[in-house]
């Protein structure tokens, strides 16, 4: 294979380029901190996008020797010294992504890096990342004032928009020829997975069913190391948990204990906790009641879960307290189904909070899922997989033939395919229910909501 096209991340320390890269290239195996300048394990990495292969480069890996607090130095000369530091990537790049922070907004420092990239001559598109609630705020925002003409609202951690930008910074790359066939070490990561950023949880759910009796047990009874973290939210406290090697960040402890003051308002603040928890975490934890059983609320909570493509386990809390045998659970799995179709890719566990039963196992999925949110087909045996697949017994309805050429997973977190047929515009509903059970049959994504988006390919 010739050389790779490269692409370069640029900006501040802080505004989430190692979070970004991590995104881009699939894995999660760069560290990510909040502090400012920490060490990295790697600074290139390959993705492949649409089938054009690339390199990326995170010059963020670059700037360790750099003191990164802008009050210490003025603007100009802080600039200097990271691009002095990042110059050979950069002069090595095709397209360079420079990655500012839309909650602290445009800082003089950033201005200063764009000036001075901008005689480098090489295609700037700007990334306003941590844009994590919508696009809105982004696009009539000051960032203009740079003077980029391609601006994409992102949130690296939670992967939005970002394939927006990779569509368009790689529009450029031509797909190398070798890129479908070359299949990367892709694997579930195994082993020690104590170097990756941790699996973030959210533990969901109506009052009552036990949220803050899991939290408590999980942190006390678990030989884990519990630090608490502070979250990216100014009140949010998180706590961290190792198991098996693993790091789980449960988020926001504080308004997991957080108890509404009449029952209306427990049930409303049960919905703004859930979508709020929702929004920053890998894998949900979906609790429910097993004495009172699958109610309209738990529904409506399983709704914004489902919507928010998060992962979900659906727990089933106070197994305990029920006759707990092999039958009941059947039984009460067919329930759930029944009632939150749209969760049928969750795994449930029944656990008893409070008396530590089955937490192991609980562990144990939130890990499983974790990592089938991050897995990546291997090209050569998504290649298999649709030269097998039956793609004509999809069921069509207005009976037009429907042709599936090519199938490539452009992302994780969760796993987005691009499927190029023969029609434009997404198929009837059913086709894609088909095509995601046949990947689920298939390939390990337990747990995880699949995104299919159809592309028509001449
Ligand atoms: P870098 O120094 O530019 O490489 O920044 P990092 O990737 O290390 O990220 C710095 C901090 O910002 C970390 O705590 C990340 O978790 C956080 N971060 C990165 N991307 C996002 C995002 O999209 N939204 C939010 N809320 N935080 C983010
Ligand atoms: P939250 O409102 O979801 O945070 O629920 P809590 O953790 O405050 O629990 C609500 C009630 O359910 C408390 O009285 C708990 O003692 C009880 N509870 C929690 N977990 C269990 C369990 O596993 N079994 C039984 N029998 N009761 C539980």
């Amino acid at each position: 294979m010739g050389k790779l096209p490269r692409l370069a991340i640029v900006g501040r320390p802080n505004t989430g380029k190692s979070t970004l890269f991590n995104r881009i290239v699939g894995r999660r195996r760069a560290l990510v901190s909040a502090q400012p300048g920490m060490t990295r394990d790697r600074l290139y990495g390959q993705a492949e996008w649409l089938g054009k292969a690339f390199e990326v480069i995170d010059t963020g890996g670059l700037m360790e020797a750099l003191d990164p607090s802008p009050d210490s130095r003025a603007a100009g000369e802080i600039a200097a010294g990271i691009l002095r530091q990042a110059r050979a990537a950069i002069d090595e790049a095709d397209q360079v992504i420079v990655v500012v922070d839309a909650r602290q907004g445009l800082l003089p420092l950033d201005e200063e890096l764009v000036r001075r990239l901008r005689r480098t001559g090489k295609p700037l598109t700007l990334a306003v990342n941590k844009a994590d609630s919508g696009r809105q705020e982004v696009l009539g925002s000051e960032f203009h004032r740079l003077g980029i003409a391609d601006i994409f609202p992102t949130s690296a951690e939670h992967g939005r928009g970002v394939d927006d930008l990779l569509d368009h910074v790689t529009s450029a790359f031509v797909a190398a020829p070798g890129a479908h066939t070359d299949a990367p070490e892709t694997s579930i990561e195994a082993g020690d997975g104590l170097g990756e950023s941790p699996i973030e949880v959210a533990i969901i759910g109506r009052p009552n069913v036990g949220k803050s009796t899991l939290l408590n047990r999980l942190l006390d009874e678990e030989r884990s190391i519990v630090t608490p973290i502070p979250g990216t939210t100014r009140d949010a406290i998180d706590a961290e948990l190792e198991y098996d090697g693993h790091r789980i960040r449960l988020i926001d402890t504080a308004g997991i204990r957080r108890k509404g003051k009449t029952h209306e308002h427990q049930e409303k603040l049960s919905v703004i906790q859930a979508r709020k928890h929702l929004e920053r975490s890998d894998v949900a934890l979906l609790l429910i009641d097993a004495i009172e059983g699958v109610t309209n609320l738990d529904a409506n909570i399983g709704g914004y879960a489902y919507e928010s493509n998060r992962s979900v386990i659906i727990v089933v809390n106070k197994w305990d307290a029920v006759p707990n045998n092999q039958e009941a659970a059947a039984e009460f799995t067919k329930v759930v189904r029944e009632t939150m179709k749209y969760l049928d890719f969750s795994p449930l566990v029944f656990i008893s909070a409070i008396k530590g039963q089955r937490l192991r196992k609980l562990l144990d999925a939130i890990v499983q899922v974790a990592a089938a949110r991050r897995y990546r087909v291997p090209t050569a045996e998504m290649n298999r997989f649709v030269q097998r697949l039956d793609f004509e017994r999809a069921p069509t309805p207005g009976g037009k033939s429907l042709r599936l050429y090519y199938l490539t997973q452009a992302a994780v977190s969760p796993p987005t395919f691009v499927a190029f047929i023969n029609r434009a515009g997404s198929p009837h509903f059913s086709v894609e229910r088909f095509l995601k059970n046949r990947i689920r049959e298939h390939f390990p994504f337990l747990g995880t909501p699949l995104v299919v988006k159809w592309r028509r390919s001449r």
